[in-house]
Protein backbone atom coordinates (compact mmCIF):
# COMPACT_ATOMS: atom_id res chain seq x y z
CA UNK A 1 0.00 0.00 0.00
CA UNK A 2 2.47 2.45 0.85
CA UNK A 3 4.49 1.93 -2.44
CA UNK A 4 0.77 2.56 -4.30
CA UNK A 5 0.38 5.57 -1.95
CA UNK A 6 3.81 6.95 -2.65
CA UNK A 7 4.04 7.18 -6.14
CA UNK A 8 0.13 8.39 -6.16
CA UNK A 9 1.66 11.09 -4.26
CA UNK A 10 4.51 12.12 -6.54
CA UNK A 11 1.90 12.53 -9.19
CA UNK A 12 -0.13 14.94 -7.29
CA UNK A 13 3.30 16.24 -6.46
CA UNK A 14 4.01 16.71 -10.01
CA UNK A 15 0.63 18.05 -11.04
CA UNK A 16 0.73 20.67 -8.73
CA UNK A 17 4.25 21.65 -9.84
CA UNK A 18 2.26 21.86 -13.63
CA UNK A 19 -0.45 23.93 -12.35
CA UNK A 20 1.69 26.32 -10.62
CA UNK A 21 4.50 26.80 -13.85
CA UNK A 22 1.06 27.45 -15.30
CA UNK A 23 -0.49 30.15 -12.90
CA UNK A 24 3.00 31.58 -13.18
CA UNK A 25 2.82 32.03 -17.16
CA UNK A 26 -1.03 33.02 -16.21
CA UNK A 27 -0.15 36.08 -14.29
CA UNK A 28 2.43 37.07 -17.11
CA UNK A 29 -0.01 37.31 -19.51
CA UNK A 30 -2.40 39.14 -17.04
CA UNK A 31 0.35 41.48 -16.98
CA UNK A 32 0.93 41.71 -20.59
CA UNK A 33 -3.08 42.64 -20.83
CA UNK A 34 -3.07 45.15 -18.61
CA UNK A 35 -0.20 47.10 -20.33
CA UNK A 36 -2.40 46.82 -23.26
CA UNK A 37 -5.72 48.64 -21.12
CA UNK A 38 -3.18 51.06 -19.74
CA UNK A 39 -1.69 51.99 -22.92
CA UNK A 40 -5.47 52.65 -24.16
CA UNK A 41 -6.64 54.13 -21.29
CA UNK A 42 -9.41 50.91 -20.80
CA UNK A 43 -10.57 49.91 -17.29
CA UNK A 44 -9.03 46.84 -15.28
CA UNK A 45 -12.34 44.75 -14.52
CA UNK A 46 -13.99 43.29 -18.18
CA UNK A 47 -16.51 41.29 -17.04
CA UNK A 48 -17.56 40.53 -20.13
CA UNK A 49 -14.25 39.02 -21.26
CA UNK A 50 -14.37 37.05 -18.05
CA UNK A 51 -17.71 35.69 -18.71
CA UNK A 52 -16.89 34.73 -22.62
CA UNK A 53 -14.09 32.62 -20.97
CA UNK A 54 -15.84 31.76 -17.75
CA UNK A 55 -18.67 30.15 -19.88
CA UNK A 56 -15.80 28.29 -22.23
CA UNK A 57 -14.42 26.44 -19.05
CA UNK A 58 -17.34 25.65 -17.98
CA UNK A 59 -18.70 23.86 -21.41
CA UNK A 60 -15.60 21.67 -20.66
CA UNK A 61 -16.63 20.98 -17.01
CA UNK A 62 -19.16 18.12 -18.00
CA UNK A 63 -16.60 16.05 -20.46
CA UNK A 64 -14.16 16.37 -17.80
CA UNK A 65 -16.27 15.39 -14.88
CA UNK A 66 -15.71 18.50 -12.73
CA UNK A 67 -17.75 20.13 -10.32
CA UNK A 68 -19.26 23.42 -12.33
CA UNK A 69 -19.46 25.03 -8.58
CA UNK A 70 -15.74 24.57 -7.98
CA UNK A 71 -14.85 25.41 -11.37
CA UNK A 72 -16.51 28.41 -10.98
CA UNK A 73 -15.10 29.63 -7.64
CA UNK A 74 -11.62 28.51 -9.05
CA UNK A 75 -11.78 30.99 -11.76
CA UNK A 76 -13.13 33.76 -9.65
CA UNK A 77 -9.82 33.32 -8.03
CA UNK A 78 -7.99 33.03 -10.84
CA UNK A 79 -9.56 36.76 -12.09
CA UNK A 80 -9.09 38.43 -8.72
CA UNK A 81 -5.70 37.80 -9.14
CA UNK A 82 -5.44 38.75 -12.15
CA UNK A 83 -7.13 42.12 -11.40
CA UNK A 84 -4.69 42.49 -8.57
CA UNK A 85 -1.79 42.26 -10.70
CA UNK A 86 -3.10 44.52 -13.32
CA UNK A 87 -4.34 47.35 -10.16
CA UNK A 88 -0.54 46.78 -8.71
CA UNK A 89 0.73 48.29 -12.00
CA UNK A 90 -2.15 51.01 -12.38
CA UNK A 91 -1.26 52.34 -8.88
CA UNK A 92 2.75 52.42 -9.38
CA UNK A 93 2.01 54.23 -13.02
CA UNK A 94 -0.62 56.86 -10.98
CA UNK A 95 1.98 57.48 -8.35
CA UNK A 96 4.70 58.22 -11.10
CA UNK A 97 2.74 60.03 -12.98
CA UNK A 98 1.53 62.04 -9.27
CA UNK A 99 5.29 62.69 -8.54
CA UNK A 100 5.23 64.08 -11.81
CA UNK A 101 2.65 66.62 -11.29
CA UNK A 102 3.82 67.52 -8.25
CA UNK A 103 7.51 67.92 -9.45
CA UNK A 104 5.79 70.40 -12.34
CA UNK A 105 3.57 72.32 -9.46
CA UNK A 106 7.42 72.96 -7.94
CA UNK A 107 6.99 70.24 -5.85
CA UNK A 108 5.08 71.67 -2.69
CA UNK A 109 2.72 68.96 -1.90
CA UNK A 110 -1.03 69.60 -2.22
CA UNK A 111 -2.39 68.61 1.57
CA UNK A 112 -6.11 68.75 0.60
CA UNK A 113 -5.79 66.98 -2.73
CA UNK A 114 -8.68 63.90 -3.34
CA UNK A 115 -6.62 61.85 -4.99
CA UNK A 116 -7.64 59.36 -7.98
CA UNK A 117 -8.85 56.27 -6.22
CA UNK A 118 -11.98 55.29 -5.27
CA UNK A 119 -12.64 58.01 -1.95
CA UNK A 120 -14.82 56.93 1.13
CA UNK A 121 -16.80 59.02 3.21
CA UNK A 122 -14.24 57.89 6.02
CA UNK A 123 -10.83 59.00 3.50
CA UNK A 124 -12.49 62.59 3.38
CA UNK A 125 -13.20 62.17 6.81
CA UNK A 126 -9.38 61.88 7.74
CA UNK A 127 -8.74 64.72 5.23
CA UNK A 128 -10.71 66.86 7.27
CA UNK A 129 -9.24 66.06 10.56
CA UNK A 130 -5.83 66.72 8.98
CA UNK A 131 -7.07 70.17 7.89
CA UNK A 132 -8.75 70.69 11.51
CA UNK A 133 -5.14 70.03 12.78
CA UNK A 134 -4.14 72.82 10.80
CA UNK A 135 -6.44 75.16 12.94
CA UNK A 136 -9.40 74.94 10.05
CA UNK A 137 -13.13 74.84 10.88
CA UNK A 138 -14.71 72.21 8.46
CA UNK A 139 -18.48 71.23 8.53
CA UNK A 140 -18.63 67.60 8.30
CA UNK A 141 -21.47 66.77 5.93
CA UNK A 142 -19.83 63.46 5.18
CA UNK A 143 -20.32 61.10 7.76
CA UNK A 144 -23.21 58.73 8.45
CA UNK A 145 -23.92 59.80 12.29
CA UNK A 146 -26.81 61.29 13.36
CA UNK A 147 -24.86 63.22 16.36
CA UNK A 148 -28.64 63.50 18.60
CA UNK A 149 -28.69 63.06 22.11
CA UNK A 150 -29.26 59.18 23.69
CA UNK A 151 -31.98 58.35 25.41
CA UNK A 152 -31.95 59.57 29.03
CA UNK A 153 -32.42 55.93 30.29
CA UNK A 154 -29.51 53.86 28.10
CA UNK A 155 -27.31 57.03 30.21
CA UNK A 156 -28.67 55.64 33.46
CA UNK A 157 -28.68 51.98 32.28
CA UNK A 158 -24.69 52.31 31.82
CA UNK A 159 -24.45 53.75 35.47
CA UNK A 160 -26.58 50.95 36.54
CA UNK A 161 -25.06 48.10 34.95
CA UNK A 162 -21.91 49.47 36.79
CA UNK A 163 -23.18 49.25 40.17
CA UNK A 164 -24.75 46.22 40.09
CA UNK A 165 -21.25 44.22 38.91
CA UNK A 166 -22.99 43.35 35.12
CA UNK A 167 -19.54 43.70 33.64
CA UNK A 168 -18.12 40.17 32.84
CA UNK A 169 -18.49 37.67 29.50
CA UNK A 170 -21.69 37.01 28.20
CA UNK A 171 -22.65 34.29 26.24
CA UNK A 172 -21.03 35.02 22.91
CA UNK A 173 -24.74 35.62 20.97
CA UNK A 174 -25.22 37.90 23.48
CA UNK A 175 -27.37 38.50 26.76
CA UNK A 176 -30.58 36.44 26.71
CA UNK A 177 -32.92 39.11 27.56
CA UNK A 178 -31.45 41.44 24.62
CA UNK A 179 -31.89 38.91 22.22
CA UNK A 180 -35.20 38.16 23.42
CA UNK A 181 -36.46 41.82 23.84
CA UNK A 182 -35.27 41.86 20.08
CA UNK A 183 -37.31 38.92 18.71
CA UNK A 184 -40.11 40.30 20.10
CA UNK A 185 -40.21 43.50 18.54
CA UNK A 186 -39.47 42.30 15.40
CA UNK A 187 -41.95 39.88 15.93
CA UNK A 188 -44.13 42.27 16.40
CA UNK A 189 -43.07 44.87 13.70
CA UNK A 190 -43.09 42.82 10.88
CA UNK A 191 -44.99 39.69 11.97
CA UNK A 192 -42.15 37.22 12.03
CA UNK A 193 -41.44 34.26 14.14
CA UNK A 194 -38.46 34.54 15.49
CA UNK A 195 -36.84 33.25 18.93
CA UNK A 196 -34.24 34.96 21.10
CA UNK A 197 -31.86 32.29 19.21
CA UNK A 198 -32.23 33.63 15.54
CA UNK A 199 -30.62 36.68 17.11
CA UNK A 200 -26.91 37.95 17.11
CA UNK A 201 -25.90 40.98 19.00
CA UNK A 202 -22.94 42.39 17.46
CA UNK A 203 -20.63 45.03 17.76
CA UNK A 204 -21.95 46.98 15.53
CA UNK A 205 -24.02 46.69 12.01
CA UNK A 206 -20.64 46.68 10.29
CA UNK A 207 -19.38 43.38 11.88
CA UNK A 208 -23.08 41.78 12.06
CA UNK A 209 -22.47 42.47 8.17
CA UNK A 210 -19.16 41.29 8.37
CA UNK A 211 -20.18 37.99 10.21
CA UNK A 212 -22.65 37.25 8.02
CA UNK A 213 -20.56 37.43 5.11
CA UNK A 214 -17.66 35.23 6.49
CA UNK A 215 -19.82 32.76 7.75
CA UNK A 216 -21.76 32.03 4.91
CA UNK A 217 -19.84 32.85 1.96
CA UNK A 218 -16.41 30.93 0.73
CA UNK A 219 -13.51 32.21 -1.34
CA UNK A 220 -14.07 32.35 -4.76
CA UNK A 221 -17.74 32.59 -4.54
CA UNK A 222 -19.98 35.30 -6.39
CA UNK A 223 -22.11 38.36 -4.05
CA UNK A 224 -24.10 40.65 -6.00
CA UNK A 225 -24.34 44.44 -4.95
CA UNK A 226 -26.93 46.97 -5.49
CA UNK A 227 -25.58 50.07 -6.43
CA UNK A 228 -24.76 52.88 -4.98
CA UNK A 229 -24.12 50.83 -1.91
CA UNK A 230 -22.64 51.76 1.35
CA UNK A 231 -18.72 50.69 0.19
CA UNK A 232 -18.30 47.87 3.08
CA UNK A 233 -20.14 45.53 1.55
CA UNK A 234 -17.82 45.46 -1.33
CA UNK A 235 -14.49 45.77 0.87
CA UNK A 236 -15.91 43.04 2.91
CA UNK A 237 -16.38 40.80 -0.12
CA UNK A 238 -12.70 41.52 -1.79
CA UNK A 239 -11.11 41.47 1.78
CA UNK A 240 -12.29 37.51 2.25
CA UNK A 241 -11.73 36.73 -1.42
CA UNK A 242 -15.40 36.66 -3.13
CA UNK A 243 -15.85 38.32 -6.34
CA UNK A 244 -18.60 41.36 -6.48
CA UNK A 245 -20.80 41.62 -9.29
CA UNK A 246 -22.71 45.31 -9.44
CA UNK A 247 -26.48 45.46 -10.25
CA UNK A 248 -26.16 49.26 -10.64
CA UNK A 249 -29.22 51.45 -10.45
CA UNK A 250 -30.10 55.12 -11.77
CA UNK A 251 -31.43 57.95 -10.23
CA UNK A 252 -33.37 58.42 -13.51
CA UNK A 253 -35.68 55.57 -12.82
CA UNK A 254 -35.67 56.67 -8.82
CA UNK A 255 -33.23 54.20 -8.17
CA UNK A 256 -35.42 51.03 -8.49
CA UNK A 257 -33.92 47.60 -9.14
CA UNK A 258 -34.73 46.13 -12.68
CA UNK A 259 -35.86 42.76 -12.09
CA UNK A 260 -34.74 41.94 -15.34
CA UNK A 261 -31.41 43.11 -14.81
CA UNK A 262 -30.76 41.77 -11.53
CA UNK A 263 -31.80 37.72 -13.40
CA UNK A 264 -29.42 38.42 -15.78
CA UNK A 265 -26.51 39.12 -13.89
CA UNK A 266 -26.59 36.34 -11.29
CA UNK A 267 -24.93 32.51 -11.95
CA UNK A 268 -24.98 29.72 -10.35
CA UNK A 269 -22.45 31.24 -7.91
CA UNK A 270 -24.14 33.86 -7.26
CA UNK A 271 -24.75 32.87 -3.04
CA UNK A 272 -26.49 35.98 -1.97
CA UNK A 273 -27.62 39.17 -2.70
CA UNK A 274 -26.89 42.55 -0.38
CA UNK A 275 -30.01 45.08 0.10
CA UNK A 276 -30.01 48.16 2.39
CA UNK A 277 -33.01 50.17 2.65
CA UNK A 278 -33.93 52.66 3.52
CA UNK A 279 -30.68 53.31 1.31
CA UNK A 280 -26.93 54.71 2.36
CA UNK A 281 -26.40 56.74 -0.34
CA UNK A 282 -29.84 57.31 -2.27
CA UNK A 283 -32.38 57.13 0.94
CA UNK A 284 -34.45 55.07 -1.36
CA UNK A 285 -36.98 52.80 0.27
CA UNK A 286 -37.66 49.39 -2.13
CA UNK A 287 -40.84 49.11 -3.69
CA UNK A 288 -43.09 46.17 -1.94
CA UNK A 289 -43.44 44.73 -5.69
CA UNK A 290 -39.97 44.57 -6.11
CA UNK A 291 -39.06 43.27 -2.63
CA UNK A 292 -41.60 40.76 -4.01
CA UNK A 293 -39.90 39.88 -7.00
CA UNK A 294 -36.52 39.82 -5.89
CA UNK A 295 -36.90 37.56 -3.00
CA UNK A 296 -39.05 34.92 -5.66
CA UNK A 297 -36.20 35.07 -7.77
CA UNK A 298 -34.30 34.54 -4.50
CA UNK A 299 -36.32 31.21 -3.49
CA UNK A 300 -36.06 30.09 -7.00
CA UNK A 301 -31.99 30.40 -7.31
CA UNK A 302 -31.59 29.28 -3.34
CA UNK A 303 -29.82 32.81 -3.16
CA UNK A 304 -29.25 34.51 0.07
CA UNK A 305 -30.69 37.78 0.87
CA UNK A 306 -28.15 40.04 3.33
CA UNK A 307 -30.86 42.60 4.08
CA UNK A 308 -28.70 45.48 5.66
CA UNK A 309 -31.52 47.87 7.45
CA UNK A 310 -30.08 49.72 9.76
CA UNK A 311 -32.00 52.69 9.12
CA UNK A 312 -35.41 51.05 9.38
CA UNK A 313 -35.81 53.02 12.20
CA UNK A 314 -35.22 56.65 10.56
CA UNK A 315 -37.90 55.23 7.47
CA UNK A 316 -40.35 57.92 6.60
CA UNK A 317 -42.71 56.13 4.85
CA UNK A 318 -44.28 52.20 5.03
CA UNK A 319 -40.63 50.16 4.78
CA UNK A 320 -40.66 46.70 4.39
CA UNK A 321 -38.71 44.37 5.88
CA UNK A 322 -36.87 40.94 4.61
CA UNK A 323 -38.38 39.39 8.22
CA UNK A 324 -41.90 39.67 6.69
CA UNK A 325 -41.31 36.93 3.89
CA UNK A 326 -40.27 33.95 6.05
CA UNK A 327 -37.32 33.30 4.26
CA UNK A 328 -34.70 31.40 5.44
CA UNK A 329 -32.21 32.18 3.62
CA UNK A 330 -32.01 35.50 5.09
CA UNK A 331 -30.26 38.01 7.35
CA UNK A 332 -31.64 40.79 8.57
CA UNK A 333 -29.00 43.65 10.36
CA UNK A 334 -29.90 46.41 12.00
CA UNK A 335 -27.88 48.46 14.51
CA UNK A 336 -28.43 51.04 17.62
CA UNK A 337 -26.23 53.25 15.69
CA UNK A 338 -28.61 55.45 13.94
CA UNK A 339 -32.24 55.83 15.35
CA UNK A 340 -30.70 55.73 18.71
CA UNK A 341 -27.62 57.73 17.63
CA UNK A 342 -25.57 55.32 19.72
CA UNK A 343 -22.82 55.06 17.28
CA UNK A 344 -19.63 55.11 19.70
CA UNK A 345 -21.64 52.25 22.13
CA UNK A 346 -20.48 49.89 18.87
CA UNK A 347 -23.37 47.88 19.25
CA UNK A 348 -25.91 46.25 16.49
CA UNK A 349 -27.36 42.95 15.45
CA UNK A 350 -28.43 40.21 13.13
CA UNK A 351 -31.29 38.36 12.64
CA UNK A 352 -31.81 35.24 10.50
CA UNK A 353 -33.31 31.92 11.05
CA UNK A 354 -30.98 29.95 9.04
CA UNK A 355 -29.43 27.86 12.31
CA UNK A 356 -26.56 27.09 9.86
CA UNK A 357 -25.66 31.00 9.67
CA UNK A 358 -26.59 32.34 12.73
CA UNK A 359 -24.33 29.63 14.65
CA UNK A 360 -21.57 30.28 12.11
CA UNK A 361 -21.33 33.71 13.06
CA UNK A 362 -21.82 32.65 17.06
CA UNK A 363 -19.23 31.02 16.65
CA UNK A 364 -16.78 33.33 14.39
CA UNK A 365 -17.52 36.07 16.83
CA UNK A 366 -16.57 33.67 19.86
CA UNK A 367 -13.58 33.14 18.38
CA UNK A 368 -12.90 36.92 17.53
CA UNK A 369 -14.33 38.89 20.18
CA UNK A 370 -15.89 36.88 22.62
CA UNK A 371 -19.07 39.01 23.36
CA UNK A 372 -19.59 42.97 23.02
CA UNK A 373 -18.84 44.35 26.03
CA UNK A 374 -21.88 43.61 28.85
CA UNK A 375 -22.46 47.06 30.19
CA UNK A 376 -23.25 47.83 26.24
CA UNK A 377 -26.07 45.14 25.74
CA UNK A 378 -28.22 46.70 28.92
CA UNK A 379 -27.52 49.90 27.17
CA UNK A 380 -28.88 48.10 24.20
CA UNK A 381 -31.98 47.35 25.98
CA UNK A 382 -32.54 50.23 27.39
CA UNK A 383 -33.13 52.27 23.90
CA UNK A 384 -35.41 49.42 23.25
CA UNK A 385 -37.87 50.87 25.27
CA UNK A 386 -37.08 54.16 24.74
CA UNK A 387 -38.93 54.03 21.27
CA UNK A 388 -40.53 57.37 22.11
CA UNK A 389 -36.58 59.42 21.92
CA UNK A 390 -36.09 57.60 18.27
CA UNK A 391 -38.96 58.69 16.99
CA UNK A 392 -38.01 61.97 17.74
CA UNK A 393 -34.25 61.89 16.44
CA UNK A 394 -36.06 60.45 13.08
CA UNK A 395 -38.06 64.01 13.15
CA UNK A 396 -34.99 65.68 13.50
CA UNK A 397 -33.12 63.90 10.58
CA UNK A 398 -36.70 64.26 8.62
CA UNK A 399 -36.01 68.07 9.40
CA UNK A 400 -32.86 68.68 8.49
CA UNK A 401 -33.23 66.30 5.00
CA UNK A 402 -36.09 68.39 4.15
CA UNK A 403 -33.43 71.57 4.22
CA UNK A 404 -31.17 70.13 2.25
CA UNK A 405 -33.55 69.21 -0.31
CA UNK A 406 -35.39 72.87 -0.34
CA UNK A 407 -31.81 74.42 -0.70
CA UNK A 408 -30.20 71.71 -3.07
CA UNK A 409 -33.93 72.40 -5.24
CA UNK A 410 -32.86 76.28 -5.12
CA UNK A 411 -29.38 75.24 -6.64
CA UNK A 412 -31.15 73.29 -9.12
CA UNK A 413 -29.35 70.01 -8.67
CA UNK A 414 -30.95 66.72 -9.37
CA UNK A 415 -31.64 64.24 -6.37
CA UNK A 416 -33.97 61.73 -5.08
CA UNK A 417 -36.17 63.02 -2.43
CA UNK A 418 -35.11 60.38 0.42
CA UNK A 419 -38.08 58.32 1.76
CA UNK A 420 -35.27 57.59 4.97
CA UNK A 421 -32.31 57.07 6.16
CA UNK A 422 -29.87 60.44 6.81
CA UNK A 423 -28.66 61.49 3.19
CA UNK A 424 -29.46 62.67 -0.09
CA UNK A 425 -27.20 62.02 -2.91
CA UNK A 426 -27.00 64.75 -5.44
CA UNK A 427 -25.62 65.06 -9.13
CA UNK A 428 -23.57 67.51 -9.69
CA UNK A 429 -23.13 69.06 -13.07
CA UNK A 430 -20.49 71.00 -13.10
CA UNK A 431 -17.73 71.39 -15.76
CA UNK A 432 -14.83 70.80 -13.86
CA UNK A 433 -13.60 67.60 -11.97
CA UNK A 434 -15.51 66.43 -9.23
CA UNK A 435 -12.17 65.85 -7.53
CA UNK A 436 -11.37 69.33 -7.46
CA UNK A 437 -14.99 70.12 -6.62
CA UNK A 438 -14.63 68.13 -3.61
CA UNK A 439 -11.24 69.42 -2.85
CA UNK A 440 -12.73 72.64 -3.37
CA UNK A 441 -15.20 72.13 -0.82
CA UNK A 442 -12.97 71.17 1.56
CA UNK A 443 -10.38 74.04 1.39
CA UNK A 444 -13.82 76.55 1.95
CA UNK A 445 -14.77 74.10 5.33
CA UNK A 446 -17.17 71.65 4.00
CA UNK A 447 -16.63 67.88 3.80
CA UNK A 448 -18.92 66.17 1.74
CA UNK A 449 -18.09 62.07 0.37
CA UNK A 450 -17.85 61.73 -3.30
CA UNK A 451 -20.22 59.69 -5.51
CA UNK A 452 -17.09 57.86 -6.78
CA UNK A 453 -17.10 55.73 -3.36
CA UNK A 454 -20.44 54.54 -3.65
CA UNK A 455 -19.88 53.32 -6.86
CA UNK A 456 -18.31 52.96 -10.35
CA UNK A 457 -20.89 54.96 -12.17
CA UNK A 458 -21.90 57.65 -9.29
CA UNK A 459 -18.08 59.52 -10.11
CA UNK A 460 -20.46 63.12 -10.62
CA UNK A 461 -22.93 62.48 -6.99
CA UNK A 462 -21.92 63.90 -3.44
CA UNK A 463 -23.69 62.67 -0.45
CA UNK A 464 -24.90 64.79 1.81
CA UNK A 465 -25.31 63.73 5.32
CA UNK A 466 -27.79 65.27 7.66
CA UNK A 467 -25.41 64.69 10.88
CA UNK A 468 -25.40 68.34 11.69
CA UNK A 469 -27.37 70.43 13.18
CA UNK A 470 -30.17 72.74 11.06
CA UNK A 471 -27.74 76.04 11.70
CA UNK A 472 -24.37 74.16 10.77
CA UNK A 473 -25.99 72.42 7.70
CA UNK A 474 -27.59 75.69 6.18
CA UNK A 475 -24.34 77.24 6.59
CA UNK A 476 -22.50 74.27 4.94
CA UNK A 477 -24.97 74.63 1.89
CA UNK A 478 -24.43 77.86 1.49
CA UNK A 479 -20.90 77.33 0.83
CA UNK A 480 -21.55 74.05 -1.55
CA UNK A 481 -24.00 76.40 -3.41
CA UNK A 482 -21.10 79.15 -3.48
CA UNK A 483 -18.51 76.70 -5.11
CA UNK A 484 -20.98 75.48 -7.10
CA UNK A 485 -21.41 79.13 -8.65
CA UNK A 486 -17.34 79.55 -8.72
CA UNK A 487 -16.80 76.58 -10.96
CA UNK A 488 -19.94 77.49 -12.80
CA UNK A 489 -22.32 74.91 -14.24
CA UNK A 490 -23.24 72.64 -17.51
CA UNK A 491 -26.53 71.85 -16.66
CA UNK A 492 -28.18 68.94 -18.81
CA UNK A 493 -31.31 71.58 -19.64
CA UNK A 494 -28.93 74.41 -20.91
N1 LIG B 1 -24.94 49.65 7.12
C1 LIG B 1 -25.01 50.84 6.52
C2 LIG B 1 -25.76 50.95 5.24
C3 LIG B 1 -24.39 51.96 7.07
O1 LIG B 1 -24.46 53.13 6.44
C4 LIG B 1 -23.69 51.82 8.29
C5 LIG B 1 -22.99 52.95 8.89
O2 LIG B 1 -22.83 54.01 8.35
C6 LIG B 1 -23.68 50.55 8.88
C7 LIG B 1 -24.30 49.49 8.28
C8 LIG B 1 -22.93 50.26 10.15
O3 LIG B 1 -23.26 50.98 11.23
P1 LIG B 1 -22.76 50.56 12.68
O4 LIG B 1 -21.61 49.62 12.51
O5 LIG B 1 -22.36 51.83 13.33
O6 LIG B 1 -23.93 49.88 13.32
Amino acid sequence: MSNELDELRADIRSLTEDLVRLLSKRLEVAKRIGMVKMRHGLGIVDEKAEDELRSHILSMCDALSLDRIFVNRMLNLLFAESTRVQEAMYEEMGRVEEKEERSKSGGGGDESSVGRARMRPVDIFSKARVLERMGREIIHMEIGEPRLTIPSKVRQSLIDALDKGRYHYTESKGLEELRSAIADILNVRYSASLSKDDVIITPGGRFAVYLAMLASLKPGDEVLVVEPAWPAYIDIAEFIGVKVRRLSTRLEDGWSIDIGKLKSIMNQNTRMLILNYPNNPTGKIIEKDTLDAIVDVARSKGMMILSDEVYADLAFKDFNSILQYNYDKSIMVSSFSKGPSMTGFRIGYAATTSKQIIDGMSRLQSMMLTCVAEPIQYSALAALSSMDHVRSNATIIKSRLDLICRRLMDMQLSFYRPDGAMYVFAKVDINSDMKRFVDALLEKGVAVAPGSGFGSCYDRFIRISAGVDERVLSKGLDIIGDVLNMMGRDRENE
